[in-house]
């Protein structure tokens, strides 16, 4: 039998390179608070990333929650259902109702033309994903905020080092939340972080990630503790030695898919072909009527042949019993994005992936 085949593997440096960060951390016993590798891992993703500031967590999700906070957003806020369960229950945790909008057809990405008929005067915000790293449609997200004087934070978990038109993507929007759990672009283990356009924003969010302490006998707000340890922050900075190299190497992955996947009747790659855009996070196809297994059959045929594709993002946020009861959650509200989760598989792309391996992929795909 052959060896498995997950959809992700963890990308993990070369150990003997990680040693001497573990060397210094034992000679300084500094092991957390903002020691010196959180300090330089947070100016090394500033140059990389070409954002003005950056405030490394715990995890994205614990992000999430303290983006919501620095901005004080209360009430309602617009997001989508066709996102990792995080996204909504980020909302949760702060009190605040989401309220679901369909996506766009092309990208799965939240449906501009589709939140202004979702605005209420409870409405403060909206949290848009860029779903696979592909972004979002971030001029009209912001013309629809700045018309109606509402924030926007970018969930851009899946979106480390994506470029659009200006620049990275990552300085849209009032904030943006990146993750760098271990199945991400860019791994610390667990991690993430926000991304912010000014200074005392970001002090706001360092406070809000160290229990509110802005010095020893000050508190300013019920903070969390949402700190990077040094241990992650020193992963975080041999990664970034290794990123380039893992993106091109998923961008040739996703080259050969399309490539081999062009002629399959019934197979849709989503995004577009050589995206300079994208990371390559990712790699979706949509399954159609005219393929001749549903996509279910297809996902338990890899199965069978010890391939683990992923059908992200299915079931929807909405379907989920702590939201299904939500006025925006009824099925009739999401067509598209309930289309979507019930046709799309997401195939095996990680750097480690051979030739070989994606070779068995695409066989049992085209064999069907
Ligand atoms: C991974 C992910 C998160 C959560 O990030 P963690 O670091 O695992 O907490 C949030 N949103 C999306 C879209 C994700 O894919």
């Amino acid at each position: 039998m052959n060896q498995p085949i997950y959809v992700t593997q963890p990308y993990l440096p070369p150990l003997e390179e990680f040693i001497p960060y573990l060397q210094e951390i034992w000679v300084n016993k500094i092991l957390t608070n903002g020691g010196p590798f959180h300090q330089q891992l947070e100016k090394e993703l500033c140059d990389y990333l070409g954002v003005k500031h950056i405030s490394l967590f715990t995890n994205g999700t614990i992000a999430l929650v303290t983006a919501l906070q620095a901005l004080r957003i209360t009430g309602e806020v617009i997001t989508t259902p066709y996102s990792f369960v995080a996204t909504a229950h980020s909302l949760l945790w702060n009190g605040i109702k989401p309220v679901f909008v369909d996506v766009d057809p092309k990208t799965l990405n939240l449906d501009p033309a589709r939140i202004e008929a979702a605005i209420t005067p409870q409405t403060t915000a909206i949290m848009p994903v860029h779903v696979y790293g592909h972004p979002c449609d971030v001029d009209a997200i912001q013309k629809i905020a700045d018309n109606y004087n509402l924030k926007v934070i970018y969930d851009a978990a899946h979106a480390f080092g994506v470029q659009c038109h200006c620049g990275s993507v990552l300085n849209h929007g009032d904030l943006s939340v990146l993750s760098f759990h271990a199945t991400k672009v860019f791994n610390t283990f667990e991690g993430g972080a926000i991304v912010c356009p000014d200074e005392k924003t970001k002090q706001r969010i360092d406070h809000l990630k160290n229990f509110g302490f802005v010095d020893e006998v000050t508190v300013v707000a019920p903070g969390i503790n949402g700190k990077m340890s040094e241990f992650n922050a020193a992963l975080g900075l041999l990664q970034l030695k290794h990123i380039d190299s893992a993106l091109a190497r998923r961008k040739q992955i996703d080259a050969t898919y399309r490539e081999q996947l062009a002629g399959v009747k019934g197979i849709h790659c989503l995004g577009d072909a050589g995206e300079a855009q994208s990371n390559h996070a990712y790699f979706p196809i949509l399954v159609q009527p005219d393929y001749p297994l549903s996509r279910d059959a297809l996902y338990q045929k890899l199965k069978d042949n010890g391939i683990h594709g992923r059908r992200y993002f299915y079931p929807l946020i909405s379907d989920f019993p702590m939201y299904r009861g939500m006025l925006s959650a009824q099925r009739g509200n999401l067509p598209v994005a309930a289309a979507a989760a019930a046709t799309v598989l997401c195939l095996p792309i990680y750097p480690a992936l051979t030739p070989e391996a994606q070779k068995r992929v695409i066989d049992i795909i085209r064999g069907a």
